[in-house]
């Protein structure tokens, strides 16, 4: 596959080769060459007219069960609070208008027609459900298998010990094609954190899967959870396989805790999955690609019952991180776009090097995977204002969507 005339962060126009789903080279863009291969996907290349060439996005936290994208718009029942939204999801969640492999599918497809080819996604599993969630999520990662790697998180959203037999539920779940294991707030919804943790890490064990703990538990609560999934992470030598997902009032307390909280990720390689909420005291952004750490960005729930917000476009949640995080600098509201591609990549594969600096622009070298976002714009940072629809992805080196549609 050729890849003519993009501009790769914004630089000059080059064309991009692949081979086997890989990028093999890119070079200054030569229009004769252009000219000779043809300018059709079909013909094995996509003519980029001028656009940006960026590195597809990666959704590391989203919730595939539960989106209402595509159905007609219901206002918001829920009540503040975790579990009065579980229970308002719980309340209404059968009442969709299609199955949760249909919905899971239709949002699945429009995140990878806005540019999005790597994608965690939590699966609830809870009393009220067993596993039914978790099997339309499975079916929307098997219908979308050529566009999208997905990987699913076994997600006990209503607690592992509040309700009989959810342990068992997960175990189950990650025998039969779970990746990660998801735990939730250790100390306020369970109310026993070293049970939870203790039950979450022994399930990793023994599926030799990683974990993501939702945390939103409050300062000095929020850092005591985090010291005892830190202390677990040690014993079990699971640096690398650990993701904290939200975890976005640890860098209320002190700021030496927050110094303290992101050596101490860094060194134990312990990732970030932010969703880039309005209200925060997250440990900053900047000090944690400086310091090593891996951050990945996700739209969380997409019009569902806990939120009206999200619409499976990475473009608008980048747009988002760069707003809440109050970036102006071109130089840090492309940082968000690094967070919201390589960054969340990194985190799906360890193997992938981290970010080394606000200013580091990877994934378009030959080596890196061709899995690419196409997109009008200027530049990086005005691509992220102005989110233009003149778009085609790449993954493995196929188109899987233009103009915002699906591919055949
Ligand atoms: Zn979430």
């Amino acid at each position: 596959m050729l890849v003519t005339d993009v501009r790769p962060w914004g630089g000059a126009p080059s064309d991009i080769e692949t081979t086997d789903g890989v990028i093999t080279a890119v070079t200054p863009h030569d229009p004769n060459r252009a000219r000779a291969t043809g300018s059709s996907s079909r013909d094995g290349a996509v003519d980029g007219r001028g656009r940006l060439a960026l590195p597809a996005f990666a959704d590391v936290h989203c919730h595939l069960d539960s989106t209402r994208l595509g159905l007609p718009f219901r206002p918001h029942t829920g009540a503040p609070g975790i579990w009065p939204m579980v229970m308002n999801d719980r309340a209404h969640w059968r009442d969709a208008e299609r199955s949760v492999a249909e919905g899971a599918t239709h949002t699945l497809g429009r995140m990878i027609s806005c540019g999005t080819t790597r994608v965690r996604s939590y699966a609830q599993i809870d009393a009220d459900c067993g596993l039914e969630r978790f099997e339309g999520v499975l079916a929307a990662k098997e219908a979308h298998a050529d566009r999208a790697d997905v990987e699913i998180i076994a997600f006990p959203q209503a607690g592992l010990l509040r309700e009989k037999g959810v342990p068992q539920l997960l175990d189950a779940a990650l025998s039969s094609g779970a990746a990660v294991v998801g735990g939730i707030d250790p100390c306020t919804l369970d109310r026993d954190p070293v049970r939870h943790l203790d039950i979450l890490f022994d399930l990793a064990e023994r599926h030799q899967a990683p974990v993501d703990v939702h945390l939103h538990e409050p300062g000095t609560l929020g850092v005591f959870s985090a010291d005892l999934i830190l202390e677990r992470v040690r014993a079990l030598d699971m640096a690398g396989r650990v993701t904290l997902s939200h975890a976005y009032d640890l860098g209320g307390v002190d700021e030496a805790t927050t110094r303290r909280l992101t050596e101490e990720f860094a060194a134990l390689d312990i990732s970030m999955a932010t969703v880039a909420p309005a209200q925060h005291h997250s440990l900053p952004l900047t000090g944690l690609t400086a310091a090593g750490v891996r951050v990945g960005l996700g739209q969380d729930g997409q019009r569902d019952y806990w939120s009206p917000y999200g619409n499976g476009d990475m473009l608008d949640r980048t747009w988002q991180l760069a707003f809440t995080q109050r970036f102006r600098a071109d130089e840090l509201v492309e940082h968000c776009l690094a967070v919201a591609t390589r960054g969340g990549a990194a985190i799906l594969d360890p193997e992938l090097p981290r970010l080394t600096s606000v200013t580091d622009r990877p994934g378009l070298a030959p080596g890196d995977r061709a899995d690419l976002l196409l997109v009008d714009g200027e530049t990086p940072t005005s691509a992220v204002m102005d989110r233009g629809t003149d778009r085609t992805v790449l993954h493995d080196g196929h188109v899987v969507a233009e103009g915002l549609t699906l591919a055949d």
